[in-house]
């Protein structure tokens, strides 16, 4: 096995006890990238020389006897919207092509701290979004099971980075399911955290209410470990919770005995495939062999949620890109007065979906019409919650498939945005409703397309979602799916 194949956990175990040292794991990730990255396009940025020093001073730390942290070596990918000081962040926008961050995010200040090995900045859908990767200004990012495919999105290429071993985690942000979109379209585990247990703190804003910054990883006992080190209060972060930080690795425990899966079939109309569909009953099967208890139950706001999302995505995204105005952020373009500057740095610099997703939120924030569309967005928003905190009284976790069907063509769907948003239908609602969910593959379709299948919860009951997922993946071996490339 090569050391680029092996996951967070194993590489942190073998570089503690000596068997192999943190500069030839970050050798054998940039061979494999230097190998992979012409076919698969998911780096925007390198930061091999930081790496190399890095793990270098690593070493040096470790032969002196000093503790080098939980993530000691171990290499990972950031989504091009986390912020790590004097790197480019360019949220795969034309208008942040240049752009050097001045700061750190909280995660990699975290994260560095911690010991992880930064081996560079990937590709998303600009500014989050998007559902395939194909919003990005810069790159046509390839699915490793099948080179003609999206990989998902928005956080594609850090799916592609982590499926394809070009990392050994990374991480994303979820906004509407930008992180379990991709994990399930390239077979990863993507977990979404309860809404402000992770700092936001640089973390470029797309929907400040609904963002939230997840983990793509080859299982769940790498996203316990990675999750130990980024969450936790934040004072920077104003929505960042102060509450007692968890121990995920405490949460994978064998067996599932009293543990309720809420399984709803009515979902299921909503134009799920039928490789989707066998998928589903076989995760059922997976869960009631492992001891839970399933329960039937029906998640009835289910066909409102996606307009209620993209109204109120849409209206943040519209405050919150204000400030790309080629005077206070962003590259600008040539006007003979302030409101000529802005306008073409605007009309230059954002791609075509950025810009209907203004003009959207923007109409629906506008005096006339914030009643009727956004406000009654907010209220709506509310009745989902409700609803599917009801349904969460009768389990404690709700199994969903993460995504109608698998990944499909590149330019499939680019013409049709409204099928795009449509197929958020299962991963919209943990972000409306503050909850954790988990994506984890759960399958193969009849042409070898990974399948997902996803988990939520009520909001801090993460463990029952890691404890799930944990027996499942001793169960059955899905996760163990490997890629074409
Ligand atoms: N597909 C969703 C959207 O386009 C998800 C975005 C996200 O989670 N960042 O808005």
């Amino acid at each position: 096995m090569q050391l680029y194949e092996m996951s967070a956990y194993a590489l942190a175990g073998m570089i503690k006890n000596k068997s192999v040292s943190c500069l030839e794991v970050t050798q054998a990730f940039i061979k494999r990238i230097e190998e992979t990255n012409d076919t698969l396009n998911s780096f925007l940025t390198k930061t091999f020389d930081s790496a190399l020093k890095k793990a270098a001073l690593l070493d040096k730390k470790l032969a002196a006897g000093e503790d080098i942290g939980a993530l000691g070596g171990v290499v990972y990918a950031l989504k091009d919207n986390i912020c790590a000081k004097d790197v480019r962040t360019t949220c795969s926008s034309k208008i942040l092509e240049n752009y050097i961050s001045p700061y750190s995010s909280c995660v990699y200040e975290r994260l560095d701290k911690a010991g992880a090995v930064l081996i560079g900045k990937v590709d998303m859908d600009e500014f989050a979004m998007g559902a395939s990767n194909e919003n990005s200004a810069f790159n046509t990012v390839k699915n490793p099971y099948d080179l003609t495919r999206v990989p998902g999105g928005s956080s594609g290429a850090s799916a592609v980075s982590v499926a394809s071993m070009q990392a050994a985690f990374a991480l994303g942000s979820d906004t509407g399911g930008s992180v379990r979109t991709p994990a399930a379209f390239c077979a990863l585990t993507g977990f979404k955290p309860t809404y402000g247990t992770v700092s936001r703190y640089g973390l470029v804003a797309f929907a400040s209410s609904l963002d939230q910054i997840g983990t793509l990883t080859r299982d769940i006992s790498d996203a316990a470990l990675v999750m130990n080190v980024i969450a936790g209060h934040d004072k920077r972060d104003s929505t960042s919770l102060n509450y007692k930080p968890f121990d995920y690795t405490a949460f994978l425990q064998k067996d599932l005995k009293g543990i309720k899966i809420g399984v709803d079939r009515n979902c299921l109309s909503s134009g799920v495939d039928e490789d989707t569909i066998k998928a589903y009953e076989n995760t059922i099967d997976v869960f009631t062999s492992c001891g839970a208890e399933i329960v039937e139950v029906s998640f009835k706001m289910l066909e409102y949620v996606v307009p209620v999302y993209y109204l109120i995505a849409c209206s943040e995204a519209s405050s919150n890109l204000a400030r790309y105005d080629g005077i206070r952020y962003g590259v600008r373009a040539e006007g003979n007065s302030p409101e000529e500057i802005i306008v073409n740095s605007r009309s230059k610099g954002f791609g075509k979906e950025v810009k209907r997703r203004i003009m959207l939120g923007t109409y629906a924030l506008s005096s006339g019409y914030y009643d009727a569309y956004y406000n009654k967005a907010l209220k709506a928003r509310r009745l989902i919650k409700d609803d599917f905190y009801k349904v969460l009284d009768k389990c404690d976790a709700y199994l969903c498939p993460t995504t109608p069907s698998p990944a499909y063509k590149i330019g499939e769907k680019t013409e049709d945005f409204l099928s795009m948003y449509i197929a958020d239908i299962f991963t919209v609602t943990a972000n409306l409703a503050g909850v954790p969910a988990v994506s984890f593959n759960a399958g193969k379709n009849k042409d070898g397309l990974p399948i997902g299948m996803q988990l939520s919860s009520k909001a801090l009951n993460e463990e029952v979602l890691f404890k799930a997922v944990y027996n499942y993946q001793l169960a059955a071996d899905w996760h163990k799916m490997r890629p074409c490339i």
